[in-house]
């Protein structure tokens, strides 16, 4: 595991040993100076021009950390920033507006002249790249296996007290996935809500830990997440699919010279709109997305509420060590055993890990800030729990019942265990 701690230099700011985990540029842990330093080696290409993700990387650090210090200590409302939200919105209604009328145009353009007619090329064309272009709801993903009442009434109960004690409504369809991770969204026009836990994660977690997560995802179907809603979530995907049409892509050579000639400016002329749309897009998705990462803390403050701030705390500090979370699953499915063997084994990894994991909080603000991130840096969202009352659980999972609902999902966990060990 990348995850040895190096003590290095001495801070220029306070004097206290500069650090480093997983091969970081090292910073200072006491006074976070050298913390938002731009980490070329380690860090994902998103533009690919160097100077372009040094400059936006900055803008996204500042605007993160900015974002953090105006929410810190302030009720976290459920309407956010109005002008994000309602450029979103306006966005959305611009683009659906332009299709529609795209269209509604190549409609007439077919029938409103005698057949043959020319205009029926364009016709054709403008209809086409209109239902390209629609705007799409979402469905369930074929990958959930989604459970009935009958079959995990304890879980189902679970669900029922979390969603009362946060006021969320329960959701529509649940199920579980073979990924490390959870996710609470709508699909279809009827906005149906799902709530998919990754048996991995659902398996590893506490029992306070899992009240956590089911606190924060259905916490997002009352936080006013602007990616959810039916209004302002075509803005965010869109034109990104514009762009994706308009993206030149290369036919076979050969021709003539005015054919070439021909087809360099047409590609040209797609590298440009497909840019400009690109541009619109990234505008866009970097303002709406400040809305989004609201949204996320007050999630996370619904979780808090029902979890108690200890089993809110634990579940981001659990995700930070996802990585081990993978190994340890794997490892301990590929010997045969269960959920509760996932749980003993973590907890000993992160007993090991426990001298790092601050390094690993403070390191998450730097990797995880990105204009295009929904959720704001693991780091910053726990010290925006710790910097708030602490609170008491209101739903405590006792081991008993988590048992319980273990067993209800065994045939889900062994159909996990069967994909674990047939893959390579
Ligand atoms: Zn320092
Ligand atoms: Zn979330």
């Amino acid at each position: 595991m990348i995850n040895t701690v190096t003590g290095t230099g001495a801070c220029p700011g306070c004097g206290a040993t500069t650090r480093s985990v997983r091969d970081a540029v090292p910073w200072c842990p006491r006074c976070e100076w050298n913390l938002d330093t731009y980490d070329p080696v380690r860090r994902e290409r998103e533009f690919g021009w160097d100077w372009v993700d040094r400059w936006t990387y900055r803008m996204a650090f500042r605007a993160t950390t900015r974002q953090f210090t105006e929410l810190a200590g302030r009720p976290l409302g459920a309407n956010g920033s109005n002008r994000a939200r309602t450029l979103t919105a306006l966005a959305s209604l611009v683009l659906v507006a332009g299709v529609l009328a795209l269209a509604v145009t190549g409609v007439w353009l077919t029938v409103a002249f005698p057949f043959p007619n020319l205009a029926i090329l364009p016709g054709v064309v403008m209809v086409g790249l209109a239902i390209a272009l629609r705007p799409r709801f979402g469905r369930l993903d074929p990958d959930l296996e989604v459970l009935s009442r009958d079959q995990a009434p304890e879980l189902f109960a679970l669900i029922d007290e979390v969603a009362t004690a946060i006021g969320a409504p329960t959701p529509d369809v649940v199920g579980v996935d073979s990924q490390i991770n959870a996710y609470a969204g709508a699909v279809g026009l009827r906005r149906r809500k799902v709530l998919c836990l990754g048996l991995p994660l659902w398996g590893s977690l506490t029992g306070g830990e899992r009240v956590a997560l089911l606190g924060h995802e259905l916490g997002h179907f009352v936080n006013g997440d602007p990616r959810r809603g039916l209004l302002t979530q075509p803005a965010f995907t869109m034109l990104g699919s514009a762009a994706d049409l308009f993206r030149p892509v290369r036919t076979g050579g050969g021709g003539g010279l005015v054919e070439m000639v021909g087809d360099a400016l047409g590609r040209a002329f797609q590298w440009v709109v497909s840019r400009v749309l690109f541009v619109g897009h990234l505008v866009l998705v970097s303002v709406a997305l400040r809305d989004s990462q609201r949204a996320e803390y007050l999630a996370d403050e619904l979780s808090a509420r029902v979890a108690g701030s200890a089993g809110a705390t634990d579940l981001l500090d659990a995700a930070l060590s996802a990585e081990s979370m993978a190994l340890v699953v794997r490892r301990e499915t590929r010997a045969g055993h269960g959920p509760d063997r996932w749980r003993s084994a973590l907890a000993e990894a992160r007993a090991a890990n426990a001298d790092r994991l601050p390094l690993l909080r403070q390191l998450s603000v730097r990797d995880e800030a990105s204009l295009f991130a929904a959720h704001p840096p693991t780091g910053l969202r726990r010290r925006m729990l710790t910097d708030r009352q602490w609170q008491d659980p209101s739903v405590v999972l006792t081991e008993a019942r988590m048992e319980q609902i273990d067993a209800e999902l065994v045939r889900e966990y062994e159909r996990f265990r069967r994909t674990v060990s047939w893959s390579a």
